[in-house]
């Protein structure tokens, strides 16, 4: 028996809103694109190779800098389960090699009590 593992109960899927998960232990969780996209799990995000972490910060507030280059609204594409553990979603910035799984996505989780 694996106690630990986050199971969804629902997915709602808004590719250009985010992801709604309830969780199969009632718990509920909201994301936001940007949010998810910044906290993407994959190698070249986390630096998981020794390499620099390419972090985004589409979640951050646009830069008051006029000279900035202005950022494409963020979207996904496509939204894909991988197995039954996990999710993989195709970035409108190009970006597609994250897979989301449940239980990084329960851990990422930023509602009040899990902030808490
Ligand atoms: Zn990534
Ligand atoms: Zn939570």
């Amino acid at each position: 028996m694996i106690e630990t593992q986050a199971e969804p109960e629902h997915i709602a899927i808004s590719k250009s809103k985010g992801i709604q998960i309830d969780w199969k232990d009632g718990h509920h969780s909201e994301y936001s694109l940007g949010y998810l996209r910044d906290e993407c799990p994959c190698a070249v995000c986390t630096g998981a190779h020794g390499t620099e972490p390419e972090k985004t910060n589409y979640s951050a507030p646009a830069p008051s800098n006029p000279f900035q280059l202005y950022k494409p609204t963020l979207k996904m594409l496509n939204v894909e389960a991988v197995g039954h553990y996990a999710i993989g979603i195709d970035w409108s910035d190009g970006h597609s090699s994250g897979i989301y799984s449940f239980d990084h996505l329960r851990k990422i989780c930023r509602c009040a009590q899990c902030k808490a």
